[in-house]
C-alpha cells in the first residue's frame, strides 16, 4: 500500500508488538483516549493558569501550551520562552495537569524535558534528524507531528530515527498537509489515521485545529478523527479564544471543548 516499507523496522506492527501502550498517570496511552487541550502558546502566568483550571475541571488530564513557538513570520510573537516554562511548572505544581510543550531545537530540549511530561516534536522539525536522534535521548515519551508535505513513509521513519536511538515512546500525530486547496489551512489527511494503525503499534492521534485553520471546523474534524480510529486528540482551547496570543482563529473555548469531550465519551461507549 505504501511502496516499500523495507527501511522501516522498530515501527512497524509485528506479531509480539501489535500496539504500544504508555502508562502515564491513570491513563494508559494507546489505550485510554488521549485527550490533550490548551493554548497554542503559554500565555502570561493568570491567564494560562485560568485555562489550565477549567481545563482540568474537564477531567481532562493533559495540558499542552508552546514556551517555544515555531512560527512561519519572524515578526509573530514567538513564545514566552524560559518564562514560558517556569508558568508550566507553576500549572503542573497547581492542578497536576501532565505537560505538553514542545522543543524547538536541541538547545533547548533538556530545559523543556525537566517540565514536560510529554516532549512535542513539530511539524517544521520532523525531519531534524539531529533533534530526532536527541529526543530519543529523553526518559520522556515524544509527540512527534507530521510534517505538512511529508509522506506516511517519511513520517514513519521520523519516528523510527527515535525508536532506534533508544525511546520507545512515540506518539504520532496527524496534523494536516498541503494540498491544492486552501478552504482550510490544511487538508486533514483523515485517512493517514486507519492507514497508519494497520502499519504501526504507535499511538496515533490527531490535531484538528491547525488543520481546521478555523474554529467553526474543528468539531467535526474531531468526530471524523474519532470514527477514523484516533487514539487521542490535541485540541488548541482557551477561556477567551479571541484574546489568545497565538492561532487565535482556530482556538475553541471551554464550553466547546466540554462538547467535544461529552461526544468522545459518548462515541467510544458505542463502541
Ligand atoms: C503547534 O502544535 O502549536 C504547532 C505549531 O503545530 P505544528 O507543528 O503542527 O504546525
Ligand atoms: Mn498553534
Amino acid at each position: 500500500m505504501m511502496g516499500n516499507n523495507s527501511h522501516i523496522k522498530l515501527a512497524l506492527k509485528t506479531e509480539s508488538l501489535s500496539k504500544t501502550f504508555i502508562k502515564m498517570g491513570n491513563t494508559t496511552i494507546g489505550k485510554d483516549f488521549l485527550l490533550i487541550a490548551g493554548p497554542c502558546c503559554v500565555e502570561e502566568e493568570y491567564t494560562t493558569l485560568k485555562i489550565a483550571e477549567k481545563i482540568a475541571d474537564l477531567g481532562i488530564q493533559f495540558f499542552r501550551a508552546g514556551a517555544f513557538k515555531p512560527r512561519t513570520s519572524p515578526y509573530s510573537f514567538q513564545g514566552y520562552a524560559h518564562q514560558g516554562l517556569k508558568i508550566l511548572n507553576k500549572v503542573k505544581q497547581e492542578t497536576g495537569l501532565h505537560i505538553v510543550t514542545e522543543a524547538l531545537d536541541i538547545d533547548i530540549i533538556d530545559e523543556v524535558a525537566g517540565v514536560a511530561d510529554i516532549i512535542q516534536v513539530g511539524s517544521r522539525n520532523m525531519s531534524n534528524s539531529r533533534l530526532l536522534k536527541k529526543a530519543a535521548s529523553i526518559d520522556k515519551p515524544i509527540l512527534l507531528k507530521r510534517g505538512f508535505s511529508a509522506t506516511l513513509k517519511e513520517f514513519l521513519l521520523a519516528a523510527e530515527y527515535i525508536l532506534y536511538a533508544g525511546n520507545p515512546d512515540v506518539i504520532l500525530c496527524e496534523r494536516g498537509i498541503r494540498t491544492f486547496d486552501s478552504h482550510c489551512r490544511f487538508t486533514l489527511d483523515i485517512a493517514a489515521v486507519p492507514s497508519l494503525s494497520e502499519l504501526t503499534h504507535l499511538p496515533v492521534i490527531v490535531d484538528p485545529s491547525h488543520a481546521a485553520g478555523r474554529r467553526s471546523v474543528v468539531p467535526a474534524l474531531c468526530c471524523a478523527s474519532i470514527a477514523a480510529g484516533a487514539d487521542g486528540l490535541i485540541i488548541e482551547s482557551h477561556i477567551e479564544p479571541e484574546k489568545a496570543l497565538c492561532d487565535k482563529e482556530q482556538t475553541i473555548n471551554i464550553a466547546e471543548l466540554d462538547k467535544i469531550r461529552r461526544q468522545i465519551d459518548f462515541f467510544r461507549q458505542a463502541h
